[in-house]
């Protein structure tokens, strides 16, 4: 069996195209959504992502501010830039990248976002909406995972799921949202017992532990959809060797350019798993993608007079 790859990038497109009608829709009632991103410090890492997020902002036509703080601002002043952003009419989302350097508050900066304005869904507001079934900003990777089990018609209604990984951003949304959506879910850590056993009870399994090629192939039942959130970049030979060994072409590759990007599902379970997200290209795309979609939101949630004719992504 060759597991049906689940193309990320063909569902960013997808959704793009429907924000872009609503984006339409929204401006005869003159409304602009717009993204405010605050980058603190020069993390090249982060600079990266924070372009890409602005670039796709003008890709789809919303407004965008980049806020660039030094790296030795304090709490004090990260709580009043977002103050500021809350109190702007123009501002639909808050976007704060981290790491914020070791000297500021994180949990009190991000708690200090408006709710309706947390496009990241990291406030502890928006968990308690999720925790609930209650519409709100839901954490944009997990909500990426559901778009990719929703549009290839993934059975997730009384599916077993097996979500690796409990971090805030990743492991317990995704979660709650199968649980939402129906499933019995698992939820495994670093202290779970037998993990190769729950893995195989999986029809769904979605891995995010941040350990490259660590669920192995022989783990996963005939057929299971797997969700792979894991982006690690392998720089080791021997590491890059063991995981590549069956794909040749990919081997050449990292020899050439001394890393690669490899999820945490081990590449070989293109011949056990049913369908499979790749990596790049599977659950990465997607990021970016509903961090637009919960931008539009936002605005329709606070500013748009109807909320007729709604794509199901921005819902
Ligand atoms: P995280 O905060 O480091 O959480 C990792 C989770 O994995 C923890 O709950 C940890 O368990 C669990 N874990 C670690 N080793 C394990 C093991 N051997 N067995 C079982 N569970 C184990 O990471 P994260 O922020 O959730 O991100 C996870 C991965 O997703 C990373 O590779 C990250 O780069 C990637 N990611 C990708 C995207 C994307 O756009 N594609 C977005 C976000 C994250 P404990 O809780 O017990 O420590």
């Amino acid at each position: 069996m060759t597991a049906r790859p689940l193309d990320g990038t063909k569902i960013r497109d997808e959704i793009f195209a429907e924000l872009k009608t609503e984006i339409a829709n929204l401006s005869k009632q003159s409304i602009r959504p717009g993204l405010a991103a605050v980058l603190v410090g020069e993390n090249p890492a982060s600079q990266l992502y924070v372009k890409s997020k602005i670039a796709a902002c003008e890709q789809l036509g919303l407004a965008s501010w980049m806020h660039t703080p030094p790296a030795s601002s304090t709490t004090d002043y990260m709580l009043q830039l977002v103050a500021d952003l809350n109190a702007d009419e123009a501002v639909d989302g808050i976007l704060i990248q981290l790491p914020l350097p070791g000297q500021v508050d994180t949990k009190r900066v991000l708690e200090a976002v408006d709710p309706a304005k947390d496009v990241d869904g990291f406030h502890p507001a928006s968990l308690g909406r999720l925790v609930s079934g209650r519409p709100g900003l839901v954490a944009c990777t997990p909500a990426g995972c559901m778009e990719i089990l929703r549009r290839n018609n993934i059975a997730i209604e009384g599916a077993n799921a097996v979500v690796l990984g409990r971090s805030d951003i990743v492991g317990k949304p995704m979660a709650l949202l199968l649980m939402h959506a129906n499933a019995t879910v698992t939820i495994c850590h670093s202290k779970t017992r037998d993990l190769p056993d729950v893995v195989r009870r999986a029809d769904i399994v979605v891995a995010a532990m941040g350990r490259a090629g660590y669920v192995k192939a022989d783990w996963l039942k005939v057929g299971a959809v797997v969700i792979d959130v894991g982006t690690n970049k392998v720089t080791d030979a021997k590491e890059a060797e063991q995981l590549l060994a069956n794909f040749p072409a990919r081997l050449a590759k990292f020899r050439e350019k001394g890393s690669v990007l490899v999820g945490d599902v081990h590449p070989d379970a293109i011949n056990t798993a049913g369908a499979l997200t790749p990596v790049p290209g599977g659950v990465g795309p997607m990021t970016i993608t509903m961090l637009m979609s919960n931008t539009v939101k936002a605005a329709r949630l606070r500013r748009a007079q109807s909320a007729s004719a709604v794509p199901s992504s921005a819902r």
